[in-house]
């Protein structure tokens, strides 16, 4: 399927491994040139690399911390005038909120909301002139079925849930889109690396995961990509505002 965005540019950020990778390895495939961020430059160069020599697209890796402002400027000096966006930033710690200092819920929400909206803030307006934008946040599956010692995403990913809610209804008539993923379990580093820290055999480990999913497994990161590269397709003008959840029907409602 042609998405019709061959020549786009887009930033992916936290797209070294998992769930940002694949993201971007799919735009890549559908031809859109790259800027990828995460934080340690051997890896993220390692996987830029990767992505160049499979489909031949320009990749720029910037190696910076996305929740920090520097890394923000870094990131658009790279790529200021994107056409697709995709959010995405490691989560914040598991616990209980009443262990939580004001500080932790600070860091949370800078690190998972205000970071995609100062993203948005600075990129919005040019896709709007341009009439062409795609604007992707990868949230959680916790904003529709919350738990319980993931208080910290569940708030802060809620909160750009619904700023995005209102903003996406105001530049969809631009052809400038704005949607949520949501994963639900995923073979990435996030779950792959508790299991290796605790001396897990990593296959079981997510087996035994995925046998409480009504798919019988967790998903695997190309299926996320491909969801995600859907989404910033040129057909997709239409789809704003959504939360789409990816979870292999693991959240029991009709709707
Ligand atoms: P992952 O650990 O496989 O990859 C995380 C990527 O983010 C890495 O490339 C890392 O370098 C980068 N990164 C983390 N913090 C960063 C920062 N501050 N600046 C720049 N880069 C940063 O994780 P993943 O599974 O791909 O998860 C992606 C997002 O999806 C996370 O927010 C995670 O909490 C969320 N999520 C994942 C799952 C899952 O099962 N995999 C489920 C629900 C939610």
């Amino acid at each position: 399927m042609d998405l019709g965005i061959k020549g786009r540019k887009a930033i992916v950020c936290a797209a070294s491994k998992g769930l940002g990778k694949a993201s971007a390895l799919a735009l890549a495939r559908d031809g859109v040139d790259l800027v990828i961020t995460a934080r340690t430059a051997d890896v993220l160069r390692a996987a830029a690399d990767e992505i160049a020599s499979e489909t031949g697209v320009s990749v720029t890796p910037v190696a910076c911390d996305i929740k920090t402002p520097e890394g923000r400027a870094a990131t658009l000096e790279a790529c200021p005038a994107p056409d697709i966006l995709v959010n995405n930033a490691g989560g914040p710690p598991r616990g209980d909120f009443r262990d939580f200092t004001p500080q932790d819920w600070l860091d949370a929400v800078n690190g998972n909301m205000i970071t995609a909206i100062e993203l948005i803030k600075a990129t919005v307006d040019g896709m709007v002139e341009r009439k062409f934008g795609r604007i992707v946040n990868i949230t959680s599956a916790a904003v529709r079925q919350p738990i319980a010692d993931l208080c910290l995403s569940n708030a802060a990913r809620a909160g750009l849930t619904g700023f995005c809610a209102g903003l996406s209804r105001e530049t969809v008539k631009h052809n400038v889109t704005i949607n949520n993923i949501l994963p639900g379990p995923f073979a990435t580093d996030r779950l792959i690396e508790p299991a290796r820290a605790a001396g897990k055999n990593v296959e079981e480990a997510l087996a035994a995961i995925g046998s409480t999913n009504p798919a019988g497994r967790v998903g695997q990161p190309e299926e996320f990509g491909d969801a995600c590269a859907f989404l910033c397709s040129a057909n997709a003008g239409f789809i704003t505002g959504q939360n789409l959840l990816l979870d292999g029907g693991n959240y029991r409602g009709t709707m």
